[in-house]
């Protein structure tokens, strides 16, 4: 139960939003699909004064495409569900809808909202190595203006990002996957749970870009493995040895808790990323 008394603010716009944030901004919350938020203030994790829900400015959940510049545009406050339906992002990031299908339950996915998930940041969310992966960009707002952040700076450690009090996630920005195929992969208890470990894989045709696996679950922040040189040599066993030996070296502290040591979810991390980067091949070899 929620004892502590609290102002909530509902802005029909971002300026309203903005405007209520530089205000307020240390003492106040933002309200995405409260699927995160509520649970902490339920058990007094978190306190804010006002409460600023987002949930009245349509603009924010839009998903457009920039056709000249071949990016996918997801407004902060778009559900997983609406990323999940969205032609445009079956067209452009497929691989961003096969990991938002793993979020949660159907609850979760309805009101959660791809900002929200960004922006709290758990280590372990399906999105946060999928968007490293796809080299995507967080836009964030002030009314001091807007930054364009890459995911791979946005991420900073457990449940910290480079966000500011006085700023809200607008948009997240996803450059169109094009040629380059990607795949997910998950190690979970049950379905519906966490994920312990998770990884993203980006294969790209040669001359166009590296190709990546960014493995969540392990450290505060996403952990990329450059699988270039695998992916060129042809996914050999010899290839795939020194690409597992690389993810080692990239989890030398994985996190222990009650699901898994440290070896245990270092060699999880291993397998998942050996599989995500053998099935996004897969995918770009078809
Ligand atoms: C039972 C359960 C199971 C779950 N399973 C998974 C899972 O398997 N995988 C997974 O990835 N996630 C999972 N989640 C988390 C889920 O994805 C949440 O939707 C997400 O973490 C938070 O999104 P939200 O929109 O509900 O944010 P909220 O709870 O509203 O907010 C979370 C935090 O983000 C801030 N915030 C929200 N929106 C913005 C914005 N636009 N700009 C700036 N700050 C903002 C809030 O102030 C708050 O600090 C689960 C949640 C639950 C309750």
């Amino acid at each position: 139960m929620i004892t502590a008394e609290l102002e909530l603010h509902r802005p029909g716009s971002v300026a309203e939003a903005l405007d209520l944030l530089a205000r307020h901004g240390d003492d106040a919350k933002i309200l995405g699909g409260g699927m995160s938020l509520v649970p902490t203030m339920t058990l007094g994790l978190a306190r804010p004064e006002i409460v600023i829900s987002l949930n009245h400015v349509p603009e924010l959940r839009a998903i457009t495409e920039d056709a000249a510049t071949a990016t996918l545009r997801i407004g902060g406050t778009a559900r997983h569900n609406d990323v999940i339906a969205s032609p445009l992002v079956a067209r452009h990031a497929p691989l961003l809808a096969d990991a938002a299908r793993h979020i949660g339950d159907v609850q979760v996915r309805n009101r959660g909202t791809i900002g929200g998930s960004v922006a709290h940041a758990d280590p372990a969310a399906d999105y946060l190595p999928t968007l490293v992966a796809l080299a995507a960009s967080v836009v964030v707002r002030s009314t001091r203006g807007e930054r364009v952040i890459p995911a791979a700076e946005f991420f900073i450690d457990v449940m910290a990002t480079a966000l500011a009090p006085d700023e809200l996630i607008a948009e997240i920005r996803v450059p169109s996957q094009g040629a380059a195929r990607g795949a997910y992969r998950r190690l979970a208890r049950v379905e519906g749970s966490f994920a312990i470990v998770n990884a993203a894989a980006v294969v790209r045709p040669a001359g166009s870009g590296a190709s990546v696996v960014a493995i969540g679950g392990v450290a505060g922040a996403p952990v990329v493995v450059d699988a270039s040189a695998a992916v060129a040599a042809g996914l050999t066993e010899a290839a795939l040895a020194a690409f597992e030996d690389a993810v080692r070296t990239a989890c030398p502290q994985p996190f222990e808790d009650l699901n898994g040591d440290a070896e245990y979810r270092r060699e999880m991390a291993v397998i998942h990323a050996r599989r995500a980067l053998l099935a996004a091949a897969g995918a770009a070899a078809a």
